[in-house]
């Protein structure tokens, strides 16, 4: 049981920040009261932690994340060394999240369903996670590691990323089997890539009836949600005429897709933290440069149109691709393109808990829900960018335990 008092509070609905207010919860991990006025008074046995008038919000919310990725040149080469390894590098990244202020992370491609179990058990300290496992993609698309050669470098890793499904029915088997496998969410492929060798963002990934057999396996399966890799007009447009949840990228988003978008409720996962990093020439193949150069221009045009529109935005980085354990950067880049501070929190927040499905938990700091926060050093409405540096960040706590306490 703990009482945070003296906190000013954004709880993540959107409403106008709260001076002097408590925070009170309960043994279960669970808030009991969020507001002024007074909170239960504190028993004997209760830890009292005065903020001093500092913000607290709701632990944010990543998701888009590849946990099993140290660097984006990694899904280009046959791994090094052994899967105990990448298992502790992996954990490493986990915590380095955790402090970074992200209580809850969803892995989009490359983490097997023990990392979750792991973090639920307590086993290792992370984010709560969600995860996808595999990457439902054609032959030759986004996810498909086949070399021209025609050395398959994913057979070559311990834990494979690639899922491929050529017809509507093969659509319907990889469904189950990542499902069988332990999936939270439905990763498809519906355009080629920045970072795969062979194909274009502009290349078509899987089918529209593809996608559609798809979704509706997984709505049959307690209506997973289903997260499109989508970075090209035509491919943004099959994925949401085929009822994906989000589409994560959408870098060439056109006007009539934001249309259709707004229509079908579709939310949007930009991963700006990627689109805005741009490699230094020589550390990544040619080709890769070249893409990432065009598509990110691309990018911060047609993103922020989107978000001009109203097209429901939730935060993801794609981190594995960039770096770990700086995740809160990508408010700073929604707040660049056109949301403001408090818009890019509960992007990062209500809107995310949303997209899980977690929302009746998570996602908000209001009674009944599970007590995910984070404590700033800083202002979050005047400096968004602040919060990129973990060390702005002075307390973590987690359902309730405290993960992270520099007060
Ligand atoms: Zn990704």
């Amino acid at each position: 049981m703990t009482q945070l008092i003296n906190a000013r509070l954004i709880d993540g609905t959107g409403t106008t920040p709260v001076d002097g207010a408590t925070i009170a919860i309960d043994a279960f991990g669970r808030i009991t009261h969020a507001g002024t006025g007074p909170g239960a008074m504190p028993a004997p046995d209760e830890t009292v932690i005065d903020l001093g008038g500092r913000t607290v919000a709701p632990g944010f919310i990543d998701c888009h994340v590849h946990f099993g990725l140290g660097h984006v040149s990694e899904l280009l080469e046959p791994p090094p060394h052994w899967a105990s390894l990448a298992t502790f590098q992996t954990a490493e990244r986990l915590r380095r999240t955790l402090v970074a202020g992200v209580t809850t992370a969803r892995d989009l491609g490359g983490l097997d369903a023990g990392y979750r179990e792991a973090v639920t058990a307590g086993l290792v300290e992370g984010p709560r996670l969600q995860v996808a496992i595999r990457m439902i993609s054609h032959t030759g698309g986004h996810a498909d590691f086949t070399q021209p050669s025609g050395i398959d470098i994913d057979a070559l890793r311990p834990q494979p990323w690639t899922e491929i499904a050529d017809t509507v029915g093969e659509a319907r088997i990889a469904t189950r089997r990542v499902i069988r496998a332990g999936a939270d969410v439905i990763k498809v492929c519906a355009t080629g890539g920045v970072s795969s060798p062979t194909d274009q963002p502009d290349d078509e990934g899987l089918a529209t009836d593809e996608m559609a057999a798809i979704v509706d396996e997984a709505l049959r399966h307690r209506g997973r949600p289903v997260a499109a890799h989508a970075q090209g007009t035509s491919g943004i447009r099959n994925a949401v005429l085929a009822g994906v949840t989000s589409i994560e990228h959408g870098y060439g988003i056109d006007d009539e897709t934001i249309d259709l978008m707004l229509e079908h409720g579709t939310i949007l996962v930009p991963t700006l933290t990627t689109a805005a990093t741009i490699p230094e020439p020589g550390s990544v193949p040619d080709f890769l440069y070249q893409k990432k150069i065009r598509w990110s221009a691309l990018a911060m045009e047609r993103v922020a149109e989107a978000i001009r529109r109203g097209v429901p935005i939730a935060l993801g980085t794609d981190s594995g691709v960039t770096s770990h354990g700086h995740n809160l950067r990508e408010l700073a880049y929604l707040v660049d393109l056109g949301l403001s501070p408090m818009g890019a929190i509960e992007a990062g927040t209500r809107v995310a808990a949303r997209l899980l499905g977690l929302d009746t938990d998570l996602g908000t700091i209001e009674p009944g829900k599970l007590a995910d926060l984070v404590v700033c050093r800083t202002d979050p409405l005047h400096g968004i960018a602040s919060l990129a540096d973990p060390d702005n960040i002075l307390l973590v706590m987690q359902a309730g335990r405290l993960v992270k306490d520099r007060l």
